[in-house]
């Protein structure tokens, strides 16, 4: 009988399998292109079934693509303690974006098959199809399925840039399972990430306990002054419109600086005509405001909605501005961030509590089921890129603890 509190995972079987399915998709430049529902897809997800089979994990797919492998606990009448993400990447995406999630869980698996530990609730492992959304927009697209966002004939009907349609994608690939999604029911999810930002790298910190995801708004901006010669339009009769997008974005920067940790960002501008001797007309950019908490998120709303008539009137501009998207802040399940807490203690790693700054599987999944994440750093806080890179040693801890913070869950059905 194996010691409930002392089951360590193999940290050099999970590398070896990391670096095993980063074959499917490898790029020249040592990252992985595999776009979800794809033939590299495929490849890994024949190869995730195979060895969830080897483990005696009865594996099951959903009319989405959706990958379920279970294995059984003592008892029968418990839904299953889930450990998902996803295993397709960006384009140009990294070997560790939420392929650690679901190949650390395998190893959690294979840990207790090895060592005979039986859980009271059956364990799952989840494979999310299309997290990344780089093929088929939107992202999340399949847990949004599962936790009822989207329908399914919406997901079917998402089509690439070739015009192939993700439902026939889904067929000829052999992953257009029969059972409704919805129907393989957990009763709590567990998803292990890298951080995809710079904080635990900076802090030096093994895990990153996550309590939520942040919320998000997206707005745009139109700036109007008027276009003229810049030779010929003294300075005091210009109606300079990228004049007053900067001070704008200057406003919008300081927005996020007085609501830390929040973030406020103009990342997309387009300057009218953008002629070196015509005084700009007309600017257009993007706004992104993110917080953890709704009520802060509402005064940072306010307070960039309040800057921009001021600058555009002080410099003769008309200024329209509209928000095209919002995403709420979401919550993680308490009881679930504390048997994360607990299991980083347990394996002696340092940890802090920290709010997702990108969105994830467990995002809309927390809507239907308890839901909490775990994060380990990435090198230099780089993500979608095929240079992202995370240690040996932090796959290690995150797979670790991962397994520490399911089994403490478990523990309360003995
Ligand atoms: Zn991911």
């Amino acid at each position: 009988m194996t010691s409930k509190t002392n089951l360590t995972i193999n940290p050099q079987r999970l590398w070896d399998s990391l670096m095993e399915t980063a074959r499917f998709g490898a790029t020249p430049k040592g990252g992985i292109k595999r776009l979800t529902v794809s033939d590299e897809d495929k490849l890994v997800r024949d190869w995730f079934k195979a060895q969830c089979e080897a483990l005696g994990c009865k594996v099951q797919v959903d009319s989405v693509g959706n990958m379920f492998a279970t294995r059984q606990g003592k008892r029968s009448d418990l839904q299953p303690i889930a450990m998902g993400s996803h295993l397709d990447t960006q384009p140009t995406g990294g070997k560790f974006d939420g392929v650690l999630g679901v190949l650390g869980a395998l190893e959690a698996m294979r840990t207790m098959v090895d060592l005979g530990y039986e859980s009271n609730a059956p364990i799952m492992i989840v494979n999310w199809t299309n997290e990344e959304g780089s093929r088929f927009a939107p992202a999340m697209l399949c847990s949004g399925v599962y936790a009822g966002v989207f329908d399914a004939d919406f997901a079917y009907s998402r089509e690439d840039r070739q015009g192939t349609r993700l439902g026939d994608e889904l067929k000829r690939i052999g992953y257009l399972g029969t059972e409704p999604v919805g129907s393989h029911k957990f009763q709590a999810m567990f998803e292990l990430h890298i951080e995809q930002g710079p904080i635990l790298e900076a802090e030096a910190r093994q895990i990153g306990v996550v309590t939520g995801v942040q919320g998000m708004r997206w707005y745009e901006v139109t700036v109007r002054g008027q276009e003229s010669h810049t030779g010929a339009t003294p300075m005091g009769l210009r109606k300079n419109a990228l004049l007053g997008a900067a001070r704008m974005i200057e406003a919008i920067h300081a927005v996020g600086m007085n609501h830390l940790p929040g973030v406020a960002s103009v990342g997309l501008i387009e300057n009218k005509p953008n002629s070196r001797n015509v005084v700009p007309g007309e600017v257009f950019f993007t706004v992104d405001l993110r917080h953890p908490d709704e009520s802060v998120l509402d005064r940072m709303e306010k307070e960039y909605r309040d800057a921009l008539p001021g600058i555009a009137a002080e410099l003769n501009l008309e200024c329209e501005e509209k928000r095209i998207w919002n995403s709420p802040a979401v919550k993680f399940a308490p009881e679930l961030i504390e048997c994360v807490r607990a299991g980083a203690r347990q394996a002696g790693y340092s940890s802090r509590e920290m709010a997702s700054g990108a969105g994830h599987d467990a995002a809309y999944i927390a809507r239907v089921a308890p839901t909490t994440m775990i994060f380990v750093p990435c090198l230099g806080g780089i993500s979608h890129n095929e240079a992202e890179s995370t240690s040996f040693d932090e796959c290690g801890a995150g797979s670790q603890v991962l397994l520490n913070a399911v089994l403490a869950y478990d523990r309360k059905f003995a």
